[in-house]
C-alpha cells in the first residue's frame, strides 16, 4: 500500500481522506505539479516548484505553510514507497471552507496539500518510444488560462478518451487551425532541420520539460523557431514529438491517420530524447 501526503502527515492510502467541502473537489478549485522520479532521484525538482508558485499566484491561492519543505517532502516520499522510477503528484487546492460557495473562502482557510506516488519501472524506457506515438487532432475547447496548471481536466481527459476511441495515442488540440498542445503535453514538429514549437502565452502550460528540451536544443546548435504552427504544417513536417514530465521527449509518427518518415521515429526526437534523459539524470536531485 502506498503512503499518501496530506496535510503534513504521512498516511496509508486508504486514510488520506479529503472533505466533500473542498474546493478542489467542488470547483476544480487547486493546482498541481507531476515531478518523474528516475533511479529515486527528482527531474527538474526546482523547475516543478517555480511553477507551482507562479500557478499559485495567477490563482491568488494560499501557498501551503509546508511550501519551504517541498523538496524534503518529495524526498520523504520517494523513501517511504520505495520509489525507484516513476511519478509524484503534488496537489494544492483552496481548501475546505465547510460549505459551497462561489466567493474564494475566508482568508483564513488553510489550503489542502496532497502528495502521492506513481511507480512506472523502467519508464524511461517505454516502447511507446522506439515505436512512436500515433494522434488525433481535436478542437481545443479549454479555458482561456492553460498557463496555469489547474485540476480542471476534464477537456483533456476527454480528447484522451477520443483518441483512446480512434485506436491512437494521444490528441493534439487545434485552434484557429494552428496546433496548441497535446492533451497533457507540449507539441514539436521539425521542418528543414528546424524545431518549430508554440510560443509561451496563456494558451499552453509552459512545460518544464519543454525549457530543458529548448536548452539542450540550442547548446546542441540546433535551430529553434518558437511560432505557432498549422495542422497542415504537422502533416508536411520531417517529424513531430512532444514532450512532458512523464513522457520525457516523445517521437510522434502519425497525425490524422497521415504517416509522418514513414511511420517510423525521426532522428531528431530520438537524439533529444537521449540528451533529455542523459541530462536530466546528471541534474536530478
Ligand atoms: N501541456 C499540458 C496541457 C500538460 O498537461 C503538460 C503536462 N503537465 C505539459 C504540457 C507538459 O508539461 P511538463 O513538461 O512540465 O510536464
Amino acid at each position: 500500500m502506498r503512503t499518501v501526503y496530506l496535510n503534513g502527515a504521512y498516511l496509508p492510502e486508504t486514510e488520506a481522506k479529503v472533505s466533500v467541502f473542498d474546493r478542489g473537489f467542488l470547483m476544480a478549485d487547486g493546482v498541481y505539479e507531476v515531478t518523474s522520479v528516475l533511479g529515486g532521484k527528482l527531474i527538474d525538482f526546482p523547475g516543478h516548484a517555480k511553477r507551482l508558485a507562479r500557478s499559485l499566484s495567477e490563482l491568488n491561492m494560499r501557498a501551503p505553510d509546508a511550501m519551504g519543505d517541498l523538496l524534503e517532502i518529495h524526498r520523504e516520499m520517494v523513501t517511504r514507497n520505495n520509489l525507484t522510477d516513476g511519478l509524484i503528484y503534488l496537489q494544492v487546492t483552496r481548501g475546505n471552507p465547510g460549505d459551497r460557495d462561489f466567493h474564494y473562502p475566508p482568508a483564513g482557510t488553510a489550503p489542502t496539500l496532497v502528495l502521492f506516488t506513481q511507480s512506472k519501472p523502467g519508464f524511461a524506457h517505454a516502447p511507446l518510444a522506439q515505436r512512436g506515438a500515433r494522434v488525433i487532432s481535436v478542437l481545443d475547447l479549454r479555458w482561456g488560462r492553460r498557463d496555469i496548471k489547474t485540476v480542471q481536466l476534464l477537456y483533456p481527459s476527454m480528447a484522451k478518451m477520443m483518441a483512446q476511441a480512434a485506436g491512437v495515442d494521444d490528441a493534439w488540440m487545434i485552434q484557429d487551425g494552428h496546433v496548441t498542445e497535446g492533451t497533457s503535453n507540449n507539441a514539436y514538429i521539425v521542418k528543414d532541420g528546424r524545431i518549430i514549437t508554440r510560443a509561451l502565452s496563456h494558451d499552453i502550460l509552459h512545460g518544464i520539460t519543454r525549457a530543458a528540451v529548448l536548452r539542450f536544443a540550442d547548446e546542441a546548435q540546433m535551430r529553434i523557431e518558437e511560432r505557432s504552427f498549422t495542422l497542415d504544417e504537422a502533416l508536411n513536417a520531417d517529424e513531430a514529438f512532444f514532450t512532458s514530465a512523464s513522457a520525457f521527449v516523445m517521437p510522434v509518427v502519425e497525425i490524422d491517420g497521415t504517416a509522418l518518415r514513414g511511420g517510423t521515429p525521426g532522428p531528431v526526437a530520438t537524439r533529444l530524447r537521449e540528451v533529455y534523459i542523459e541530462e536530466s539524470l546528471k541534474s536530478a536531485i
